[in-house]
Formats: C-alpha cells, structure tokens, sequence
C-alpha cells in the first residue's frame, strides 16, 4: 500500500513538471513576449513615445557648470518637445526624428551639424543615418563637408534614391539636387572644438602620450563625443530611428564611424525596437550595436531593457569600447543605457512626462 502511494506520487509529480514544461515551450514558440515575465512585452504602455540622446561620454559634474548644465538641459528639451508635438498630432515617427535631429544638428553644443568636431586635417566631416521601422529601408550619408543638416540628406537618401549609403562628393551632389541646403564648410567652424584638435595633435606629438592619449585621456576622449540620435514610436505603431555626428576628433583617411552604418549605429524594425547609437563608434561597429539590441529581442525573446543592458554593459566593453543608447520598442518601452559616466539624453511618454538626464546617477 504503501508503495503504491509512493508510485503515485512520483507519477503525479513527473506529469505536473512535464506539464510545466510544455506551457513554458508552447508560450514561447507562440509569442516571445511572454517570456518576459518582469516587462510584459506584448503589453503596450505608450500609445507614442520619443527618447533622444547628445552623446556619451566623460561627463561629470565636477567638470559642467551651472550654466553649462542649464544650456545643455534646455537644448535637449527643446528638441524633444519638437518631436513629442509631432507624434501627439498624429505625425510620423520619421518626421520626428528628423526634425528633433535638425534642433541639434543645428546647436553648437553637439558634435553633430554646426557643432562637428575636427578632423586631423581641420575639416568636419559628417555622417548621418535614419530608418524607416515599417518598410526596413534606411538612407545615410558619410564625410559631407558642405550639407547643412546630414538627417535631412540621410533621409532624401532613402525616399528618393535607389541606394541606402552615399559619400562625400557624391552625397553632396546628391544633395544639391534634392534642393538640401548647403553651407559653406566654415559653417562648421566653432572654437571649442578646434581647440579640442588641438590638444589632441599636441598629446600626439607628446612621446609619452602618443600612444595612447587620443582614445585614453578622458579629457580628450570628452571632445571625441556628442553625437545625437532620436527614436521614436508614432500612433500608427510605426518606430524610426536616427544618428547624426562629426564623427571622432582628429578622425583621418577618411575614417567612418557607426553613426551611419544601418545595424551599428541606427535600427528600427516594427517588429521589434528602434535605436540610436552614440559612443566609439570602432566598437560599436564590430559589435553591430544597434542590430544586435533588435536581433536579441526577436531571436531570443529579451525584452529591450534586457538586449540593450546585454550588449551596452556586456558585449561593447568585453571588446574595450564605450558608448550608450536610446531605444524605444514597439510598445512604448524606452530605454536610455551607456557604459560611460554620462549621456546626455531625454524622454517623453505618450502622457507627456519629460525626463531629461546627464550624468550617471
Ligand atoms: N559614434 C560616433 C563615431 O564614432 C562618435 C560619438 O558617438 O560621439 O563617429
């Protein structure tokens, strides 16, 4: 009798675990958003959402003052308060971007646009990216010196031409005949930044920091950094994604970082998430950042704060690089994750709740 109970026992046992089991696989294989059992993926929490970021770096606090601080949290709200209109109107995610993007492009305060750093030679040259999360078409552009806003171009790149990446000359013919408007290269020009070239050409030719200064110094890695990106979620479920910058201080040969590579620097697919990239842009790059954050979810079933903590906390610095991200998901989710002592970076929800950051904590 005894023994009989025992049997039975186990028996009830076993077929409950295998039962357990065959949920957990059928949820899985149904809908990958329910293995998320602390974030619900399937469950939308903005109806549209908008996140931004003006680069990552060596920020800290003892280094800002109060009015750059103060410069810093105003141009950030003023450019996402461009986009959060857009979306709350009924606007398309690709019109906010890009139109958050212009705010910034147009700041000196990012290396983006008007505030691009320098190149070895004493030139900018700048890269841009957008896409489009519905249709998985994407435009960039690379080493532009004369076009005002690179987004724009990214996105005359995508829309009105067959290609997805253009170049230097080329972009810029391109741009002439989509009506861009182009600026002299001297546009570009602001003080801080050329100072910026020049304490990294004087660490070069310094022996005992030849080596190494450029990427290890913060100091000097800070003017290496400032490049923005915006993503953002519109009413109709569509997500877009863009990245703009003057790339890396004293950049040469022609050197292309990730902001314009589609996978590295910018993503967005409906399925999944849309980001934006901004750090040093060789490790993002190989890591294929942005992608990799979108593939973690749809592969593997990581909600985004999940894929985004995995690459930007595990997978960038295991290569040596730093860096952060925005990124927003199909249901509202934002996420803002860097490795780095701060990112300038700022959120809206569809309720209109604004939250701006710099540093880490
Ligand atoms: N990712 C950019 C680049 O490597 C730099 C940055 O984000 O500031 O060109």
């Amino acid at each position: 009798m005894k023994k009989l109970t025992y049997l039975s026992l186990f028996l009830l046992l076993f077929l409950g675990c295998k039962d357990e089991k065959n949920t957990t696989n059928s949820d899985q294989n149904s809908s990958k958003e329910s293995v998320n059992i602390d974030a619900p993926a399937s469950e939308k929490i903005n109806e549209f959402a908008i996140v931004i970021h003006g680069g990552a770096g060596t920020i800290l606090k003892k280094n800002m003052t109060p009015e750059d601080e103060a410069a810093y949290t105003e141009k950030l709200e003023e450019a996402i308060r461009v986009g959060y209109e857009i979306l709350k109107n009924g606007g398309t995610s690709l019109d906010a971007v890009e139109k958050t993007v212009n705010v910034l492009e147009n700041s000196p305060l990012f290396n983006a646009g008007k505030g691009a750093v320098f190149t070895n030679e004493g030139k900018n040259e700048l890269d841009a990216s957008i896409m489009d999360g519905k249709t998985l078409n994407a435009g960039a552009s690379a080493s532009t010196t004369t076009v005002k806003n690179p987004i724009n171009l990214a996105r005359a790149v995508m829309e009105n031409s067959p290609h997805v990446m253009l170049s230097g000359k080329g972009a810029e013919q391109f741009a002439k005949e989509q009506g861009l408007e182009l600026v002299d290269p001297s546009y570009f020009y602001t003080e801080s930044r050329f100072k910026a070239l020049q304490k990294v050409k004087a660490a070069e030719e310094n022996e005992a920091t030849r080596d190494k200064a450029a990427f290890y110094d913060p100091t000097i890695k800070d003017s290496k950094f400032g490049t923005v990106g915006c993503v953002a979620l519109d009413k109709d479920g569509n997500l877009a994604a863009g990245t703009s910058t003057g790339g890396m201080t004293n950049k040469r040969w022609g050197r292309i970082g990730d902001a314009p590579i589609i996978g590295a620097g910018t993503y967005a697919n409906n399925a999944t998430c849309a980001v934006s990239s901004t750090g040093w842009g060789e490790y993002f790059i190989r890591a294929m950042v942005a992608h990799d954050i979108s593939a973690l979810m749809d592969y593997k079933g990581l909600t985004l704060q999940e894929a985004a903590r995995e690459v930007i906390q595990k997978k960038v610095p295991d290569l040596g690089g730093d860096g952060g991200i925005v990124a927003v998901d199909k249901n509202g989710n934002m996420v803002m994750e860097f490795n780095t002592e701060g990112m300038y970076r700022a959120s809206i929800d569809a309720s209109g709740n604004l939250n701006i950051g710099i540093y880490k904590d």
